[in-house]
């Protein structure tokens, strides 16, 4: 097949993106757009010198452009339009089903209201709903290098409307924090009926993957990459069926490794780790979920194991059996197409 039709093929490929930060997908279009509709003042003098601040040499240089442009993000309608514009990219690249995260605090911390955020970004996934055909929900993420205090008063403001999200996440600055920290929050957000994620082994050891699964009893493992260091815990985290949401073009534009094909992503498959493809903070590490896989296409994986990556993630979602077996069969489809 030709490149130009695996971009394709890939683009068309059924998949669920089950990593993903809604905060960012904002793109520098959308965050000077929305900061003159506020009135935010933002430290850059255009386009371009903004375009110019993308390049980051670490996690946390990526994280402080992040914190400072979430500041643009004002009314209940700049998430609905987040949304949306998030929605788009996904619809366009194949994406069936997005389990999102977000992260109040931030907002909170920027004088927002918990109920202005929720009700702006189910707004948006309404719409998309409608528009688009794509079922999703919110996962709602701790920042971990906040004080846990920080986290247990924000479980207790989501508690009244926890039926409306899907689960907690774990995000933000990852060394230093390990999982144990949080164990009381997830014990209360388990209580809450709300699934449970967490972000470890991207920048972190193997040891908080480990206590991931042991003390905050996750469902998924957000990144999971250095999972590879700890052969035993490859081994049961195949055993036991979770999924790692790795991030190809997040790991490479943070320096995790520095070309994608130092990703342990064969070596998963074959240990027959549930390993699923995503886009994390996609404006910001140059491309949304299609765009991930095909990283790994031009890594020499090749479609037919792609395309068990895109079930992985169809069957890692919180979706019903019934949303699940449509999905599936819309995958059999594709191989139909692409594969025999
Ligand atoms: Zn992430």
């Amino acid at each position: 097949m030709s490149s130009i039709n695996i971009t394709q093929a890939l683009r068309e490929l059924p998949k669920a993106e089950l990593h993903l930060h809604i905060e960012g997908t904002l793109e520098p279009e959308l965050a000077l757009e929305l900061a003159e509709r506020n009135g935010v003042e933002l430290p850059f003098r255009d386009l371009a010198d903004l375009k110019a601040h993308y390049e980051f040499a670490n996690l946390q240089s990526f994280l402080d452009l992040y914190y400072q442009l979430m500041a643009v993000l004002r009314t209940r309608e700049d998430f609905t339009d987040l949304m949306l514009a998030y929605l788009k990219h996904a619809h366009e690249d194949g994406v069936r089903r997005a389990e999102i995260f977000f992260d109040p605090q931030v907002h909170m911390n920027n004088g927002l209201s918990y109920d202005l955020v929720l009700d702006g970004l189910l707004e948006g996934l309404r719409i998309g709903r409608e528009r688009y055909g794509i079922e999703g929900g919110l996962i709602m993420c701790f920042l971990r290098d906040l004080p846990v205090e920080s986290a247990e008063a924000l479980i207790e403001t989501a508690a009244p409307r926890a039926s409306e999200l899907l689960g907690v996440g774990l995000d933000s600055a990852e060394v230093g924090y390990p999982p144990e920290l949080f164990k009381s929050v997830y014990a209360r957000a388990a209580e809450l009926g709300l699934h449970l994620v967490a972000h470890a082994g991207e920048e972190g050891p193997a040891d908080y993957v480990l206590q991931a699964l042991d003390v905050l009893h996750v469902e998924r493992i957000d990144h999971g990459v250095n999972t590879a260091d700890d052969p035993a815990l490859v081994g049961r985290v195949a055993d036991e069926g979770i999924a790692l949401t790795v991030c190809p073009l997040s790991n490479r534009r943070l320096q995790v490794v520095q070309d994608v094909r130092e990703l342990p992503i064969r070596a998963f498959m074959d240990a027959g780790v549930k390993v699923t493809v995503n886009s994390d903070d996609p404006a910001y590490f140059g491309g949304y979920i299609a765009a991930n896989y095909e990283a790994l296409a031009e890594a020499g994986i090749a479609l037919p194991m792609l395309a068990d990556i895109a079930a992985n993630s169809l069957n890692a979602t919180f979706a019903s059996a019934q949303e699940k077996t449509a999905m599936l069969a819309a995958l059999d489809d594709w191989r139909g197409k692409y594969l025999d």
